[in-house]
């Protein structure tokens, strides 16, 4: 993602987990891989409902702390960021139903409900190890494997995605149906469905796949009105062209 971006998606994103109930006082903690290289992490200690963009603790290429003191959970980001080059973002909180399975051992792997089965996949459990620490981050990483959610036994849930938006929104189905599969428990039990049908269902996958926000800067850009001419520069595209041109004209 782009910082920018990047930056205003995990205020955003971490304020919802916060205001959604999914984390209490100063639970959980989200990060985004940069295009540009390195990462973005949320502070640790600090609630997510306070999150800043400023805030955020920044890191280079290996990991390594730059500026800022990143969430004490990094090294279980990084783990994730090194296992699978397909995630841009990671997203770590403690929703009540999702852990409530994990405290009782659960993964989310019956094939009860269609709308796990088309957008997010079986959920498998991560065994139990203590907060912050390297056996968490191996554990979670090799439980993830190519899933896009894990829930972390005694403790919470991870979600991966693209970007902070899509990791987030798979948190929100994650409790959703865990909490769906809580009330199909006290109800004698979800039926599972024929596999045909979970076959059929995750063939909708596309179909059902996030739909991309319209760009903000889009009203009345002349790229998007496709003027003649018009062109789109990446900050640093233009700052490499500016500084091409002082050469040219003899300024360093
Ligand atoms: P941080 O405040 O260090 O991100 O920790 C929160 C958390 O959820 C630990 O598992
Ligand atoms: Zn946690």
């Amino acid at each position: 993602m782009a910082e920018d971006a990047a930056r205003r998606d995990l205020v955003l994103y971490g304020r919802r987990l916060y205001e959604k109930g999914f984390v209490a006082a100063t639970d959980g903690n989200l990060s985004a891989r940069l295009a540009e290289g390195g990462f973005l992490a949320t502070p640790t200690g600090l609630p997510k409902g306070e999150l800043a963009e400023g805030l955020m603790a920044r890191l280079d290429s290996e990991g390594r702390p730059a500026s800022g003191k990143p969430s004490s959970e990094w090294p279980m980001h990084l783990a994730i960021y090194r296992a699978r080059p397909d995630v841009g973002a990671v997203v770590h909180a403690h929703p009540p139903f999702a852990t409530a399975l994990a405290c009782a051992g659960r993964g989310l792997d019956g094939a009860v409900l269609s709308e796990v089965i088309i957008s997010l996949g079986t959920v498998p459990l991560a065994p139990f190890a203590l907060p912050s620490t390297e056996g968490l981050a191996e554990r979670v990483a090799s439980s993830l494997g190519d899933h896009s959610a894990v829930l972390l036994a005694n403790h919470g849930a991870v979600t991966v995605g693209p970007d902070v938006r899509s990791a987030y929104y798979r948190m929100e189905t994650l409790e959703q149906a865990s909490r769906i599969q809580l009330y199909a428990d006290l109800l004698g039990g979800g039926r599972p469905l024929p596999e045909q049908a979970v076959q059929a269902l995750r063939g909708l996958g596309e179909g059902y796949a996030l739909a991309p926000l319209p760009c903000p800067a889009c009203e009345g850009c002349p790229v998007a009105a496709g003027e003649p001419g018009a062109v789109v520069l990446r900050r640093d595209e233009l700052a490499r062209l500016l500084a091409e041109f002082a050469r040219g004209h003899g300024r360093r």
